[in-house]
């Protein structure tokens, strides 16, 4: 990786200037996001946690109503795992609400249930890496860490004209030291806060809006005439098509639902027993030959009730769904009312195979 510093013949603003004027527009132009009308680390820290792999306006309802039923970490702490994972359900990405959970019994056995202030403290957490820890001390305590997703590295390539792939070690740590250069001492919160918020509302990856960027006069991408060039486009990972079987198991009026999926995925959530194939007979065939193993003599299926697509990062899942005996499963399930299912913590392909069964079935 060649990093590059394009020089455009402008002159940067020096550190204060920037600092100063990208407070101030942060001052007007910041959105009134819940988790900014609060100080308390816990608040910041679950709201860091949730936008990790999700979008700002996704988020906000999710928060709140976690918020609501876990006000602080000792509740967190107190809740079980299926009803943490309740509130979370729908939010994707469930290693973390195992993780935030297992953390916040760690915070309330070692630091009395107070969110920790040093770095090295909040490291041995679980689930709180390096960013997280950065983004919660400094807008939560003020301690001056940078703070690198996404948006900042952006807005950061640009300002200074380093051309790199951000998924490149090498060159977010040069992006990094840049940073730590700009931050502002006094108000590290605000500042990283106010970088990101650029890089959502303006800096965005696609025709930044740099006429009304408060730093366009020192940006060297902006000034280059060519402001997209930076930071280099990420190389895409080509998306997959995977097919899966589904069991539906009715008794009683209740379906029998597994902890996971197939392939360790979505380990945390309830899914209808199911596993993957090359083709959709493959799929069949792997998902009876796991329902023998687990004891039952001679598993078949009642009949096919439908199919659905559903997509998990970079894999499109194109699933059968077929109803099962009673009498398929020797394993123990969990059997959930088809009302239960509505709110229980069941992933979003169970859901949607759920809707398919239940459609067919009271048909
Ligand atoms: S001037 Fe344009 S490219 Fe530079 S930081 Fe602002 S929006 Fe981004």
């Amino acid at each position: 990786m060649r990093t590059m510093i394009q020089d455009s013949g402008s002159r940067p603003a020096s550190p204060p200037a920037l600092r100063a004027a990208l407070l101030r527009w942060y001052r007007i132009h910041a959105r009134p996001l819940p988790w900014r009308r609060t100080n308390d680390a816990y608040a910041i820290w679950v709201s860091e946690v949730m936008l990790q792999q999700t979008q700002v306006l996704t988020v906000i309802p999710y928060y709140e109503r976690f918020l609501r039923a876990f006000p602080t970490c000792r509740a967190l702490a107190r809740a079980s795992f299926d009803k943490v994972a309740e509130f979370w359900s729908g939010l994707g990405y469930y290693r973390r609400a195992r993780l935030l959970h297992r953390a916040a019994r760690l915070i309330v056995n070692d630091f009395e249930g107070h969110f920790p202030e040093t770095y090295e403290a909040a490291r041995q957490l679980p689930g709180v890496g390096h960013y997280t820890a950065c983004a919660v001390l400094s807008i939560a305590y003020g301690t001056p860490f940078p703070v690198l997703d996404g948006n900042v590295a952006r807005v950061a390539s640009r300002l200074r004209g380093l051309s790199g792939n951000l998924h490149d070690v090498k060159f977010r740590k040069e992006i990094e030291k840049q940073l730590r250069e700009l931050l502002s001492t006094r108000r590290p919160g605000d500042f990283n806060q106010a970088l990101m918020e650029l890089g959502q509302l303006v800096c965005l990856p696609r025709n930044p809006r740099c006429p009304s960027c408060p730093l366009r006069k020192c940006c060297r991408a902006s000034l280059s005439g060519d402001p997209e060039r930076y930071p280099a486009p990420r190389p895409r990972r080509l998306s997959e098509t995977y097919h899966l079987a589904a069991a539906v198991i009715v008794c009683d009026g209740k379906v029998g639902l597994v902890r996971g999926l197939d392939d360790h995925l979505l380990s945390d959530l309830w899914n209808f027993p199911s596993r993957f194939g090359l083709t959709p007979h493959e799929a069949l065939e792997n998902l009876k030959g796991t329902l023998i193993s687990d004891g039952s003599p001679s598993p078949r299926v009642i009949r096919r009730l439908g199919a659905i697509h559903h997509r998990i990062t970079f894999r499109n899942i194109s699933a059968q769904v077929y109803e099962f005996p009673r009498d398929a499963v020797t394993r123990p399930l969990r059997w959930f009312s088809w009302r239960r299912l509505q709110t229980a913590a069941i992933s979003q392909l169970a859901r949607k195979t759920a809707a398919v069964a239940e459609h067919r079935l009271h048909a």
